[in-house]
């Protein structure tokens, strides 16, 4: 048994509508036991953190990342170009990939995550070259200590059958429904407050075949665990759609059993009325990638019409290829901001009123846990694990804020200074408790350089 006293917190927002000032939090053996005031939360700990002038919040879930893309970041030919002529670039370099490269690639991702304020990655790998394999995935985020829901998926459609990947980037529909299967049985932990969950995820309705998108639905269906694919990113999504298999994605996937509370699309930048009407009806959630989304040039995703409808919305990344960071919080920043935008170019915010920085730091915590189908995080309440952050208002580029948590958003928060995933301190001081940076970040600039030669 261990415990822990986070107390004399300058504004705790426990997500669930309170914040507390002069807040504090008991943790028994990483789970939440009591939240209040300092006066009020007195129990001797084993360990007491004093966090004055700290804006304490629940950790944030990042619902889409392709973590192996750190190694490919602001790639030359890749940096002005929309999706397809940037997936035709990037295809070729990810064919080089190496259990090692992936391994290394996806700790240096979810340790920049976590300095960012994320405690749970819900990761998105669908390039399985020269033995990679899922465990790579798992040996990094575990190393790190995030929480991590990690998808199986593949391409069975190469270039030989009009796909955009070379062959040598796909699998037969065969392995893609084993080894996701396998990866379940081996890896997926369906208990309160696990720290590794296993989804079905191919990469999309053009480069999988639709025996193989339904095989993953009914897995996924079978063995209780979500199933996630881009969505409608791109304008010229739906027309592609139509010409390979006579549909529209979202409707395409609906006949193929893609429905329920275990399903989130990443993106959904391209959905009309009545797509979101069917999204709702279909209890399927999204993952919001604003950064990728202006970065190649995609859109601005209709997140204010998802919320009247009633969609769960979370935040995501995206892949260190299209951001080109991994920075949660500047995500909420930026969902914040792109809504604005829509908003403005739309000739006002109507009956709504902007989206606020509560709400941008909704959809980071409380969002992006139920979109990932998680009920014991996302919130600071007893019950829940302890996934909690913390960030010092003690900077100039907070100094003379007048709301320390919108000032979160407002004023660019650049990390976070401690963070803990169930209880396990991961971030002290600014700095990775759990993994040595440098290290790790040589071995990352040389398998970089090694595929980009
Ligand atoms: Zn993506």
């Amino acid at each position: 048994m261990s415990t822990m006293r986070l107390h004399s917190i300058e504004l705790l927002a426990t997500m669930t509508g309170e914040e507390i000032t002069d807040g504090a939090v008991l943790v028994r053996d990483g789970w939440i036991e009591q939240v209040g005031t300092t006066s009020e939360v007195t129990t001797t700990a084993d360990e007491s953190v004093d966090l004055s002038g700290h804006v304490v919040l629940p950790g944030l879930v990042n619902t889409h990342q392709h973590l192996w893309q750190t190694l490919t970041r602001a790639v030359p030919a890749a940096q002005d170009a929309a999706l397809i002529d940037w997936l035709t670039v990037l295809f070729p370099v990810w064919e080089k990939l190496t259990p090692d490269a992936v391994r290394t690639a996806a700790a240096v991702g979810a340790a920049e995550l976590a300095l960012s304020g994320c405690t749970t990655v819900a990761d998105h790998h669908y390039v399985w070259p020269n033995g990679v394999r899922i465990d790579d995935i798992v040996d990094a985020v575990t190393q790190v200590g995030l929480r991590a829901h990690l998808t199986r998926g593949g391409m069975s459609i190469g270039a030989s059958q009009g796909g955009l990947a070379a062959d040598a980037l796909t699998e037969t529909e065969d392995i893609i429904v084993e080894a996701t299967e396998h990866a379940i049985t081996r890896f997926h932990d369906p208990e309160p407050g696990a720290m590794l969950r296993i989804a079905a995820g191919p990469p999309s309705v053009l480069s999988t075949s639709a025996q193989v998108l339904r095989e993953l639905a009914a897995l996924a269906s079978r063995q209780g665990v979500g199933l996630h694919t881009h969505l409608a990113e791109t304008a010229g999504e739906a027309e592609r759609c139509r010409l390979a298999v006579g549909e529209a994605p979202l409707p395409y996937l609906m006949s193929l059993d893609w429905s329920g509370p275990h399903v989130w699309f990443a993106h959904a930048v391209h959905l009309d009325a009545d797509s979101i009407a069917s999204l709702a009806e279909a209890g399927a959630g999204v993952a919001h990638c604003p950064t990728s989304n202006m970065r190649l040039g995609s859109g601005i995703a209709p997140v204010r019409e998802f919320l009247t409808a009633g969609l769960r919305v979370g935040l995501g990344v995206d892949g260190a290829a299209s951001n080109d960071s991994g920075d949660l919080l500047t995500e909420a920043r930026q969902a914040m901001l792109l809504a604005r935008l829509a908003d403005g170019l739309r000739g006002g915010p109507g009956e709504h009123g902007f989206l606020t920085a509560r709400q941008a730091l909704q959809m980071a915590t409380t969002g992006g846990a139920d979109v990932l189908g998680r009920d014991d995080i996302g919130v600071l309440a007893p019950g829940r694990a302890a996934d909690i952050i913390a960030v010092d208002l003690d900077r100039p580029r907070f100094s003379g804020q007048h709301d320390p948590l919108a000032a979160l958003v407002f004023c660019g928060a650049n990390g976070v200074d401690q963070s803990w995933v169930h209880g396990r301190r991961v971030v002290e001081d600014g700095q990775l408790r759990t993994v040595d940076v440098g290290d790790l970040l040589t071995e990352h600039g040389a398998h970089a350089a090694e595929l980009v030669a």
